[in-house]
């Protein structure tokens, strides 16, 4: 590896340009309408940047880097294609895991050969100033590493979903932490491989033991946790390594994961440090789910739903996880097209957490071609329920139960929901009675006056609906 210089006036520009199209790319990602656009400034500043980097390094020629980004850029391009949407969730834990075995690995390379990386100071060690981000990255970069596993087996099914509950942990947990800043702050005294090695050892197994104890329901606020402990690894790595970009590019993925992370607590009502202390959701494990209740609910129709919606005047479709699975999407959108050339008011409801990651069920109908404008966040939504005369549920469950607003002892209780019992009429489309949400519990809604279960597959029943509704 060629040694440090000062980074060329051209290089500088490059890296600033890059830092222009990562922060256009997050502006364009806040809304559907130009999430497309964000994600090609993004790609460019993403090409700029390595190609910049490597060429001043002396680290590749022209066709090598060519070569790299084809394999890299070609293995993205395979995964995405073949993801389905609902696996999105695990597939963005699993590449977190890279981004932190990435900061691990470029800062042991840094250790051990500090001279490549121009943090040589005067007396031939390691600058302290260098042992402290190099520390911390890696202790960072281990943490994100296996967090992001467990995260992803979690969320890919491969690990049970509830809450493991080690006994002391908190103790465990915060003494294990206190250790690894406390042998960071040693570093910069002794810079012996032990201390490194016991920095990197032990920050994988806090990585481990911070995830272990978050339930499942607590999994979006994790992903975007670790989402943003990625971007300070990066960050703390891009000091060490005297690279602009990655230090503007660490701390746009940092500060926009926390502020994700700060959202998504405020979406469900949980307290940051609650979720980070863990073991939400296991009461709900630990009573086998959901209360299997043996209430009086009633059964519909393709016929029914058809015929209620065409009277109705306003109708909201609240879309949730069922929907991604079954793909209805399409379906749906053209659903609300009928029903739109029958005079109906049509909107849709998203709720901040519905499906499996931020944002799950706006790039479903987004696909869709749904109209933006008539997609509507909670709070915008939330007063128009008690004029609603039709609440169409389709595959949701968790971000309509009612437990949240009234049942303390639930697992769920404390997030927001949709007020669909305001609805006059409220039809829930889902496969079974006994199938539950992600949170494991039990939902009155099903038992209401005014619900009708349409038990089938979403796709199946909306596309019998669109029949009904042509006859
Ligand atoms: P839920 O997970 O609460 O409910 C999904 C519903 O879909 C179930 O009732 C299920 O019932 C039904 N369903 C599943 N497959 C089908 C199908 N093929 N056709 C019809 N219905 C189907 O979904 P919500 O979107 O309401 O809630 C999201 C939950 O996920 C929240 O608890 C949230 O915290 C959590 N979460 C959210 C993440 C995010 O970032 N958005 C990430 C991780 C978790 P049945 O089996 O009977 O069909």
């Amino acid at each position: 590896m060629a040694h440090v210089t000062a980074t060329p006036s051209w290089a500088m520009l490059a890296y600033l340009i890059a830092g222009v199209l990562f922060i256009l790319a997050l502006r364009g990602l806040s809304s559907p309408a130009t999430s497309r656009a964000g994600n090609r400034y993004g790609m460019i500043g993403m090409t700029i940047a390595m190609v910049t980097t490597l060429l001043t390094h002396g680290i590749a020629s022209l066709p090598e880097i060519a070569g790299a980004l084809a394999i890299g850029g070609g293995v993205g391009f395979v995964t995405a294609r073949k993801i389905k949407m609902t696996d999105m969730p695990q597939l963005v834990a699993a590449f977190h895991s890279l981004v932190g075995l990435a900061a691990v690995l470029v800062g042991l390379a840094a250790y051990l050969n500090p001279g490549a990386f121009g943090i040589l100071g005067a007396d031939g060690t390691i600058e302290p100033q260098s042992r402290i981000e190099m520390g911390l990255g890696i202790a960072i970069g281990a943490i994100t590493f296996s967090g992001s596993i467990i995260a992803f087996l979690k969320l890919a099914g491969k690990m049970s979903g509830s809450p493991i509950l080690l006994p002391g942990r908190h103790v465990l947990n915060l003494g294990t932490l206190i250790a690894i800043l406390g042998l960071v702050a040693y570093f910069t005294q002794d810079q012996s491989q032990w201390v490194i090695a016991t920095i990197t050892v032990l920050s994988f197994i806090i990585g481990f033991l911070l995830i272990i104890p978050i339930g499942g329901a607590d999994m979006p606020v994790v992903v975007s946790m670790l989402n943003s402990y990625s971007g300070w690894a990066a960050a703390a790595m891009g000091f060490t390594l005297h690279n602009t970009a990655m230090i503007i590019t660490g701390a746009l993925v940092g500060s926009s994961g926390a502020i994700l992370s700060y959202i998504m607590c405020k979406a469900m009502n949980r307290g940051f440090l609650s979720v980070i202390a863990g073991g939400f959701g296991a009461e709900a494990a630990a009573t086998g789910g959901a209360a299997k209740e043996q209430r009086p609910w009633k059964r519909g129709s393709a016929e029914d739903a058809a015929y209620m919606m065409k009277e109705a005047e306003n109708v909201i479709i609240i879309p949730g996880y069922g929907m991604a699975v079954s793909q209805a999407q399409h379906a749906l959108r053209e659903m609300g097209d009928v029903l739109k050339k029958e005079g109906v008011n049509v909107k849709y409801a998203i709720h901040p957490v519905a499906g499996r990651m931020p944002g799950h069920m706006n790039v479903l109908l987004a696909e869709a071609n749904v109209p933006y404008d008539e997609v509507f966040e909670l709070e915008d939504i939330q007063s128009e329920f008690a004029q609603a005369d039709v609440a169409f549920i389709i595959g949701a469950n968790d971000v309509v139960n009612p437990a949240a607003k009234t049942d303390k002892s639930s697992p769920i209780y404390g997030m927001p929901v949709f007020d669909v019992d305001k609805a006059k009429t409220i039809f829930f489309v889902k496969r079974s009675m006994g199938g539950v949400g992600y949170a494991g519990v039990d939902n009155d809604v099903f038992y209401m006056d005014q619900t009708m279960m349409l038990l089938a597959d979403a796709k199946k029943m909306v596309e019998d609906i669109v029949k009904a509704l042509a006859h």
